[in-house]
């Protein structure tokens, strides 16, 4: 067997709506589609991020074990839980894995998992979530071995939350970017600042550098036509881009959600938007 990647996907899932009239505009509310990546070669694989909850973690366990090899590691891209939560399934299913990440996102993924964080996440997803999250450990170095290749971790920065990072295997042409690059889905804005903002710019330029044909998003709309990187990437820059701009002539969360509805009608997880616009728009009223 040579050097090969293979993408599990998980559809978009229903999770309660916390801004108002969402319902009743667009549907039900719900959290974005979600991917993680295994590299194989040889005897050995890589597995990058591991979604949220314990029924889809189970079944990405299932998926990795149909590919015949097991993961010598698991790599966490950026601390949010929906990227490492189901850590503990992988971990039940092929113990002799390493979970690492970024030594300096490990405090922030140890915060994701804090009781206060936890109770969040099970707002979301009740039920769903495991009584006994895990943090990976620090990376020691910057490069992952998968038989006799290797991936690079490259860290970006903040994006859509700080010490984000890629991993990119020149072998494979290839760039799985966590949150640093969505595919035709709503970026995560809310909490995000004119200096967050331009800090994910910069991330962007760092994956385009890279000049990888393909990016694997850790968000991925289901219909999205292929995982071509140029187009992906151009499309994350300009939709940052219009975001700042409609931003800057919105006073309310309504005129905020009007202009982007409008210039991106298709894109997965319009949830995504209208947090975004409450969190920078809304009235607070608690
Ligand atoms: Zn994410």
């Amino acid at each position: 067997m040579s050097l090969d990647y293979d993408v599990f996907v998980v559809d978009p899932k229903p999770i309660p709506s916390a801004v108002p009239g969402f319902g009743e505009a667009v549907g039900p509310a719900t959290w974005p589609p979600s991917t993680s990546t295994l590299i194989s070669d040889d005897d050995s694989a890589l597995l990058i991020d591991c979604l949220i909850t314990e029924p889809e973690a189970r079944k990405l366990a299932a998926w990795i074990r149909s590919h015949d090899r097991d993961p010598g590691y698991v790599y966490i891209t950026h601390p949010h839980a929906d990227h490492f939560l189901g850590l503990p399934e992988i971990l039940a299913a092929f113990p002799e894995a390493r979970p690492v990440a970024l030594a300096e996102a490990i405090p922030a993924m140890e915060e994701q998992i804090s009781p206060g964080y936890m109770k969040v996440w099970g707002g979301f997803f009740p039920g769903q979530l495991t009584a006994g999250p895990v943090a990976p450990k620090p990376l020691t170095g910057s490069t992952i071995a998968v038989g006799s290749s290797a991936a690079t971790v490259i860290p970006v920065g903040t994006t859509d939350t700080g010490h984000s990072s890629v991993v990119h295997v020149p072998r494979l042409d290839l760039v799985v970017s966590g949150d640093v690059v969505y595919n035709q889905t709503h970026m995560w804005l809310a909490g995000s600042t004119p200096d967050s903002r331009a800090s994910w710019l910069r991330a962007l330029d760092a994956v385009a550098g890279l000049e990888a044909g393909t990016v694997i998003a850790g968000h991925r709309n289901p219909q999205a036509a292929d995982d071509d990187a140029r187009r992906q990437i151009g499309e994350c820059r300009r939709y940052l881009a219009d975001f700042e701009a409609a931003l800057e002539r919105s006073s309310t969360p309504a005129q905020l959600i009007e202009q982007m509805t409008a210039a991106y009608p298709g894109l997965a997880n319009p949830y995504t938007l209208w947090v975004a616009a409450y969190d920078l728009l809304g009235t607070p009223t608690r």
